[in-house]
């Protein structure tokens, strides 16, 4: 009989949840609630959209997830939660027990949209599902390799030591499930690789990989360093916040809220969060949506050429998540700067791109190339099961 981990992945307006087999990497089934809290809300199992959608994350997972669970509890082996920020108490993943929730509750304020609503999840799922552990991947555990020196504000060190002030970076399952799935396709081992893999999705980030190990990443202490995002700002200069604080009456939940929420692409086109509409615009030669992607390509070619100098070269540049799979135009205006690079773009197969499960990588630079680039498939939820299952066999 198959074996199956749950894979629970909340954000702060969506619930994903995944019935993958570990082993085959096969998805059984898939719970969708988007847009949660709103009047547009939606909710989908197995790609079928299911009515009315649930009003909060609580009762996602104590009213849809039987309905994804029915005839399959018995072959369930493990949950697997994803939590964002793990601080300095967790990297590898742990099973959840009423002391870990304990750490885990403390550790909220640094990731203040992700944490608290996973927690929310993991307390429904903990009553629901009681015949199998809990478990607990972090997305900042794939970053504990990162050498202290890439690691470090330049503040003192009392408040760095009292206030936990360093990087930790995200979106490790993602970095890692594309540097393993790039080495599978070049059939090399991913100890002899250096890549730059680049998640870009709602939230992202650039990842420096040097043999397996991630040894820079654009994410800081929380995940809003960095590159520009769907409605967060990325890297700013933090004058910027005292400026606002002192002469336009910003609090700190405003300045958290600005920076969150109202900031990245949505501010740059004036009202446009997701990448699909900012390219409809730009392709309808509207001004602002031009704008906003050259902004988004700029940040995030200064990050791809300081981690090939981080890296002394690098093998491979990686696309991955939304944006990443399935955004021609923005892996070609990163690729057409990186030509002094070595990298020579394939325009037919960037275009014609589309990564699937059967076909999770595809290269987009030609034979000429000295530097490839591909776009990977994410897939956090298989990472996660695998993650999951791994402990659960130790
Ligand atoms: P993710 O967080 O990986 O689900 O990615 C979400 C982002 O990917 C959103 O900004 C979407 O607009 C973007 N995205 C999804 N599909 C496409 C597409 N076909 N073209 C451009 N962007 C896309």
């Amino acid at each position: 009989m198959s074996e199956f981990v749950l894979v629970i992945n909340v954000g702060s307006t969506s619930v994903k949840a995944d019935l993958i087999n570990p082993t085959s990497g096969k998805c059984d089934g898939k719970l969708r609630i988007e847009r949660l809290g709103s009047d547009q809300a939606v909710y989908s199992v197995n790609n079928e959209n299911r009515g009315p959608a649930p009003s909060s994350h609580d009762e996602a997972i104590r009213t849809r997830l039987p309905e994804l669970l029915e005839g399959k509890r018995a072959s369930l082996v493990a949950v697997g939660h994803r939590i964002v920020h793990g601080g300095k108490i967790y990297s590898d993943p742990v099973v959840i027990d009423q002391e870990v929730m304990k750490q885990l509750e403390m550790l909220s304020p640094m990731a203040p949209l992700h944490n608290p609503v996973a927690l929310m999840a993991v307390r429904a799922a903990v009553l629901l599902i009681t015949e199998v552990p809990h478990i607990a991947v972090f997305d900042t555990g794939f970053h504990t390799t990162i050498p202290d020196a890439a690691r470090a504000y330049a503040l003192p060190t009392r408040l760095v030591q009292e206030y936990d002030l360093r990087k930790y970076g995200f979106h490790g399952t993602s970095h890692d499930f594309a540097a393993k799935q790039i080495a599978a396709y070049l059939r090399t081992d991913l100890q002899k690789l250096k890549l730059i893999t680049c998640h870009l999705g709602g939230g992202c980030s650039v990842c420096a990989i040097d043999g397996g190990r991630s040894v820079e990443t654009s994410m800081g202490m929380t995940p809003l360093e960095g590159l520009i995002m769907s409605t967060r700002c990325g890297d700013l200069d933090p004058t910027v916040l005292l400026r606002l604080q002192q002469n336009a009456g910003y609090g700190t939940r405003d300045l958290e809220y600005l920076l969150t929420q109202q900031s990245g692409l949505l501010a740059l086109t004036n009202g446009r969060s997701d990448f699909r509409d900012i390219e409809r615009g730009a392709k309808n030669g509207l001004q602002d949506c031009l704008y906003a992607i050259d902004v988004f390509c700029h940040r995030l070619i200064k990050y791809i050429g300081s981690y090939l100098a981080v890296l002394g070269g690098a093998d491979a540049i990686v696309f991955t998540a939304g944006i990443g799979e399935n955004s021609a135009w923005v892996r070609r205006q990163i690729c057409d700067r990186l030509i002094c690079f070595g990298v020579h773009l394939d325009d037919d197969a960037n275009y014609s791109v589309g990564v699937t499960e059967d076909i999770p990588v595809v290269e987009i630079t030609d034979s000429n190339s000295r530097l490839r680039a591909f776009v990977s498939r994410s897939n956090e939820a298989l990472s996660i099961a695998r993650s999951t299952h791994e402990l659960l066999l130790t």
